[in-house]
């Protein structure tokens, strides 16, 4: 199959929105953005042996690569809009991509995000995306707005694709704590294959939230990011961090360093001021997603993870410390 037709069967497939006044099949896309909103543009690339281990379903490729996107519009407050797509491929493999395409435009789906373009190229498997999102002017959660004060929370139970990496033999971590059951490694696989980005969430916490950042590197490395930038500390309480029933079930007490340090989630870890505590579980309770409040900014600079009774924690093998 040549190249062309390749992108005909992407073109057949991809829905539109009444903004696009042009997408795919010419030069370039023309999009038209409403009065009163920043345009918020992000770009996420998938390697395969890097970021997918070769091998891994195509459908759930197409999902991945666009749903790191989502979570970087997510984690700014975006409505996805828009999204572009290049594709390098060892070979013009038709099966491969209307399965890459299936997983790619039912989370695009989902979200209402149209493809309007993208490029097709052979080489080694690699897939770029660019997403583009909507946000209302001044409204954007940002990395850079953490007070001293606001609470931290993260959303749902992160570790959990780190996990799924543990027992895939991806990356070196805590051992299980026992024969693995089908059910929790299928639980912990679904979530590393395809991760469920906050949208809906980071609309809610628009004018609640005070910093943002979505979790692709471990929750305390992105938090450190959001202090870095606001010029600010942390302290997070370990015994505070969500946990996940099928992590708990795998690993027992050592999902701790996952929960901490593994990657891969796209939860968000936002801060807000702690007279909004209420707000904050309502406005993402009527989204239907869960979140946990796991400690505070403070005065000073970087992360740092507490045990219960206030003592600073370490990872306990230096093995795990490229998970931070
Ligand atoms: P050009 O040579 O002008 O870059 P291309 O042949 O690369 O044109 O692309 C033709 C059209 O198909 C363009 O509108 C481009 O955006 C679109 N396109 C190419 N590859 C993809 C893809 N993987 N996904 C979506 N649209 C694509
Ligand atoms: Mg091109």
């Amino acid at each position: 199959m040549a190249e062309f037709d390749l992108i005909g069967l992407i073109r057949e497939r991809a829905a539109t929105r009444a903004d696009v006044l042009l997408g795919i099949g010419d030069d370039a896309a023309l999009l038209q953005p409403p009065p009163g909103h920043a345009l918020v543009v992000t770009a996420d690339t998938l390697n395969e042996g890097v970021h997918f281990p070769a091998g891994t379903a195509a459908a759930d490729i197409g999902w991945k690569t666009l749903a790191v996107n989502l979570s970087d519009l997510a984690a700014m407050g975006a409505k996805p809009a828009w999204c572009t797509l290049s594709l390098s491929l060892p070979r013009a493999d038709a099966a491969w991509v209307g399965a890459f395409v299936d997983g790619f435009l039912d989370l695009a789906g989902r979200h209402g995000i149209a493809l309007v373009g993208g490029d097709t190229t052979r080489g080694p498997l690699s897939i770029g995306v660019t997403a583009m999102g909507l946000v209302e002017q001044g409204a954007a959660l940002r990395r850079d707005r953490a007070r001293v004060g606001d609470d931290i929370w993260v959303t749902g139970t992160p570790g959990e694709a780190a996990g799924a990496l543990v027992l895939g033999g991806h990356v070196p971590g805590p051992a299980p704590a026992g024969e693995v059951a089908s059910s929790a490694r299928a639980a912990l696989d679904s979530r590393l294959a395809r991760p469920t980005p906050r949208v809906e969430a980071g609309r809610a916490l628009l004018g609640l939230a005070h910093a943002c950042v979505d979790i692709s590197d471990g929750l305390l490395a992105d938090l450190g990011h959001v202090c870095a930038r606001s010029g600010v500390g942390a302290e997070v309480r370990l015994d505070a961090l969500p946990a996940s029933a099928a992590l708990r079930e795998v690993f027992g007490d050592a999902s701790r360093v996952l929960q901490a340090t593994g990657g891969d989630d796209y939860e968000l870890c936002f801060t807000a001021p702690a007279n909004l505590r209420e707000q904050v579980q309502l406005a993402l309770e009527q989204v239907g997603v869960d979140a946990s409040r796991i400690g505070r900014i403070v005065a000073g600079q970087g992360v740092r993870a507490l045990e219960a009774q206030g003592q600073p924690w370490q990872p306990p093998r230096a093995g795990y410390e490229h998970f931070g």
